[in-house]
């Protein structure tokens, strides 16, 4: 890990560290060049990261007059934050060097993929702002073309089908300290083997009892390189190729090759296929295709109080600990599209975190930055009660109509704010007994409501139990758009008219999780990794549901309408609940910026 010490003033590099802990990702490791993060879209300079500087040569030096790159996620489950840092990434720099990028679906272990994954795929990626270049494509689409140019290997003598069982594959495979052992089958003529490979898809050899290995070395360092799985036996039906195959590509055969029948240029990907790289590479030259894709790794994204593993959040899907793939508390592309957050939002996250290959963590609180930064200018805003507490204008001569913008930027247009007798503020701006420093409501002080009168307590009433259930208040009736008369009021606060305000539900989201790393095992844990310890980091009170009222303007929302809730955040109209006659909203953030840039 790098630590970076930033001392520019770059509202980006400042944006990346949350403390002297904290890797800047666009610290090449290996030039320990920095990266200018907000030159990282930039062709050339000091500003290219190393990805784009191999580009940019390549091009240069005519190795490739168009790049290709390719996004390949496999459907078994839907796409999170790190997948936008991989998509953001191919098709990023397809967009800026006047190149390609394919969408691929790496569907080659049927057992765990399902078209619903495939088909939320494909949403979430238009979503991001990204269109693939021609059709979808499928690694199953290959299958025909894999299984020739696997007969290939055969006949050439670099492939072999082993009967060996699984478990003696991989007692056979050696250690780090231990070379491997040959496999029984390894010398083993073509013909013999061209036999069994067709016996295996033909379905006479049942799964387990045979897998096709290429023929390189036992005794290799590189431990992917001991004759790995080439195919295994499944017998299972494939969402796209039904019932036709009975033995499956592994992901380290198919990928290359797939990239190869692509002419992909570039196949980036994350840094724990580095040690697959000369596997890839072997393929590529035994088998000999047309195109020569290079593998180029970079960083995986992590971020802090975020979980991005596939099987994690599946864990929490299928556990009933969320209320989908797409809960807005998920950090899933579904669960933050439905949460609010927005795709340029995201996208200008990716990009101030920019690419390396040094693995580091990124401060929540940078996304959160770069959502609100989003919102800022294109929200309108609107006044929401989200604890609503009664107050009666004694002196409100009639109810009237207040007309207000919409936004500071008036190009976003007027709202009519109706002022009635009864109205609602928030709970939490009356204090009976302030503390310290409250400028809100107290008994007999006054307050001004935004955009209206400026208001003084004059009673509070309360129930037999004790509980203040209404105040009795009077406005000042010559305040409305200006100051008092020889007197200052510090405080405003929001409101809104009972009468003609709507009930809503509002759901507050904290983070999901209440630990910076929500998968280490927190220190009770039995260290049994079945019983899946990171559980227990989830946070208790990430959803809390309030009874709202929100002013008329709000509730002519349409689902998906982004807002400021004055003084309270951001906040949408929900996706699947949110109906005009019953309005539901979901906090996206709230409007504190934890994160203080430069
Ligand atoms: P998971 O570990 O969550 O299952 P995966 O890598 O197995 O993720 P794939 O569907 O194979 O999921 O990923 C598709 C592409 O997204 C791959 O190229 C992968 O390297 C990339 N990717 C996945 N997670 C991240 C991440 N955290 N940061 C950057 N890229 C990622
Ligand atoms: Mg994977």
């Amino acid at each position: 890990m790098i630590n970076v010490v930033n001392d520019s003033n770059s509202l980006q590099g400042a944006a990346a560290l949350s403390s002297s802990q904290r890797t800047v990702e666009s610290v090449d490791q290996q030039t320990g060049q920095q990266t200018d993060l907000n030159n990282v879209q930039q062709q050339d300079g000091p500003g290219l990261d190393f990805i784009r500087a191999i580009i940019s040569e390549d091009l240069a030096s005519q190795k490739h007059t168009q790049i290709v790159t390719r996004f390949p996620p496999e459907p078994n489950g839907y796409l999170h934050l790190g997948h936008v840092k991989s998509i953001c990434l191919n098709f990023g720099v397809a967009e800026e060097f006047q190149g390609l990028c394919n969408l691929r679906l790496d569907d080659t272990n049927p057992t765990a993929e399902k078209q619903d994954y495939v088909d939320n795929i494909l949403q979430d990626v238009r979503w991001l702002g990204f269109q693939w270049n021609g059709e979808v494509r499928y690694a199953s689409a290959y299958f025909q073309q894999l299984y020739d140019w696997a007969i290939q290997l055969i006949q050439q003598g670099d492939a072999y089908v082993d009967l060996q069982s699984p478990e003696q594959i991989r007692l056979n495979r050696g250690n780090f300290k231990e070379p491997g052992v040959d496999s029984p089958q390894r010398n083993q003529t073509p013909a013999e083997n061209l036999v069994l490979f067709e016996h295996m898809q033909s379905g006479q050899l049942q799964a387990g009892t045979a897998v096709l290995r290429a023929k390189i070395d036992m005794a290799s360092p590189n431990i992917h390189l001991r004759d790995p799985v080439l195919y295994r036996i499944m017998n299972v039906p494939h969402h796209q190729t039904g019932e036709h195959w009975k033995i499956y590509p592994m992901y380290d055969y198919a990928h290359p090759l797939s990239d190869a029948i692509e002419g992909i240029t570039h196949s980036l990907c994350t840094l724990e296929f580095e040690d697959h790289r000369a596997f890839y590479d072997w393929v590529i030259d035994k088998v000999k295709p047309v195109g020569t894709p290079r593998q180029i790794e970079f960083s995986r994204l992590n971020v802090d109080y975020t979980l991005t593993s596939k099987r994690k959040l599946k864990k929490l899907v299928d556990q009933g600990l969320v209320s989908g793939w797409d809960d807005p508390r998920m950090p899933t592309i579904a669960g933050m599209r439905r949460r609010g957050f927005t795709p340029e939002g995201l996208r200008d996250f990716c990009q101030r975190v920019g690419v390396s290959k040094s693995d580091g963590v990124v401060d929540v609180g940078l996304l959160e930055f770069c959502i609100r930064q989003s919102l800022e200018n294109s929200a309108p805003r609107g006044m929401a009660v989200l604890r609503p507490l009664k107050v009666t204008l004694t002196n409100l001569p009639e109810a009237m109509t207040l007309h207000h913008a919409r936004h500071p930027n008036i190009d976003l247009g007027e709202r009519d704010i109706p002022l009635t007798q009864e109205i609602y503020i928030d709970r939490q701006d009356f204090e009976e007994v302030p503390p310290k420093g409250f400028k809100r409501l107290i008994p007999g002080g006054e307050v001004r409501l935004r955009h209206a009168y400026v208001m003084r307590c004059d009673e509070v009433l309360k129930n037999d139990s004790g509980d203040i259930v209404e105040l009795k208040c009077s406005v000042d009736l010559d305040t409305l758009g200006k100051n008092p008369e020889g007197r200052k009021v510090k405080g405003v606060i929001h409101w809104v008219s009972a009468e003609k305000g709507i009930p809503a539900e509002v759901r507050i989201y904290e983070r999901l999780f209440s630990t910076m790393n929500p998968e280490a095992e927190p220190e009770t844990a039995s260290g049994d990794s079945e019983t899946e310890a990171w559980l227990a980091n989830l946070n208790p009170d990430s959803l809390q549901i309030l009874s709202a009222v929100v002013e008329p303007a709000l509730a002519a929302a349409v689902a998906g309408d982004r807002f400021q809730f004055e003084r309270e955040g951001y906040f949408i109209a929900d996706a699947v609940d949110h109906q005009s006659e019953r309005p539901v909203f979901n906090r996206i953030l709230d409007l504190r910026d934890s994160f203080k840039p430069g």
